[in-house]
């Protein structure tokens, strides 16, 4: 993959905080961190964000107590994440991965903050016993007292496949994406499957094709809320496609030309497969390597 695309250009990949795994469940070493004076805070209102300057704007802690830890930059400041009602002026995620309204090294942490400011806003009573949870270990997991159980935060794998067959390379679109956009199949992983069948089983499901050999390339964490793109390559062992009406509007091989043509924004008919923010393009460049 490094070979073949920029790694700086995709999106939400890449932190640069440590997350202090081994010490955030220290209560002492957690209300320290929140009396650093430069602390930052970082609001998010569903999948909004405030940014400034191409810059994550994060506001200083100012001696609250927060329960989110995103973690240390290198400089060691501690940077915490907390839900907000609105935000004005802010940018929804999407636009900042699309857009590069913030460098890459702070992508991964609205990433981050995304995700698990929504889990918690989803998980304050426990599925096992209906009792209210309350956060802990600096809200990497949420503990019920009325049960004992605890609560992790999710993130559903999600498997992203570029299809390598003798006509070249399978994408498909769906009808809600816009005009002429084509991309990797892609869909949820079940429980108790591996990733390879999930992608073979995926693959069958939405363009009918059987698929051989799969392999990993790269992952994209997907704050949609808290997906985890795992990007595949595969090798077709059939080749007629047949697309599921409920899944594809279209599905078809695209040949080297035609998508080295769609990269450059001059293929005859308008169409195009993801920008370089998304793992999908990747995939292809890497399948067409
Ligand atoms: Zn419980």
């Amino acid at each position: 993959l490094r070979a073949a695309c920029d790694p700086i250009a995709l999106g939400f990949a890449e932190s640069a905080l440590d997350r202090c795994a081994n010490q955030r469940a220290d209560a002492a070493w957690l209300a320290a961190q929140a009396r650093h004076p430069q602390a930052k805070l970082v609001l998010v209102a569903g999948d909004r964000v405030q940014v400034a300057g191409g810059r994550v704007e994060a506001r200083p802690l100012a001696g609250e107590e927060p329960t989110l830890l995103l973690g240390l930059d290198p400089r060691g400041v501690p940077w915490f994440a907390a839900p907000a009602e609105t935000l004005s002026p802010s940018a929804d995620l999407r636009s900042i991965a699309m857009q590069g309204l913030v460098p890459p090294h702070e992508q991964g942490l609205l990433a981050q903050a995304r995700s698990l400011v929504h889990w918690h806003q989803r998980h304050g009573f426990c599925a096992n016993c209906g009792a209210a949870t309350r956060s802990v270990d600096a809200g990497y997991r949420r503990r019920c007292d009325g049960c004992a159980a605890d609560h992790f935060p999710r993130t559903d794998p999600v498997v992203i496949i570029v299809v390598r067959g003798p006509s070249g390379l399978l994408l498909g679109r769906q009808s809600s994406w816009l005009p002429g956009l084509y991309s990797a199949l892609a869909g949820f992983m079940e429980p108790g499957e591996t990733i390879e069948d999930a992608a073979r089983r995926e693959v069958f499901e939405e363009a009918g094709i059987r698929v051989g050999a799969v392999r990993y390339v790269a992952s994209q964490p997907w704050p949609f809320p808290s997906s985890l793109m795992i990007g595949l390559l595969g090798e077709a062992l059939s080749e007629q496609i047949t697309p599921d009406p409920l899944e594809l509007e279209d599905a078809r091989w695209f040949s080297r030309a035609e998508l080295l043509a769609m990269r450059e924004g001059r293929d005859p008919q308008g169409r195009r497969f993801p920008a370089p923010m998304a793992i999908a393009h990747h995939l292809v460049l890497a399948a067409l390597e």
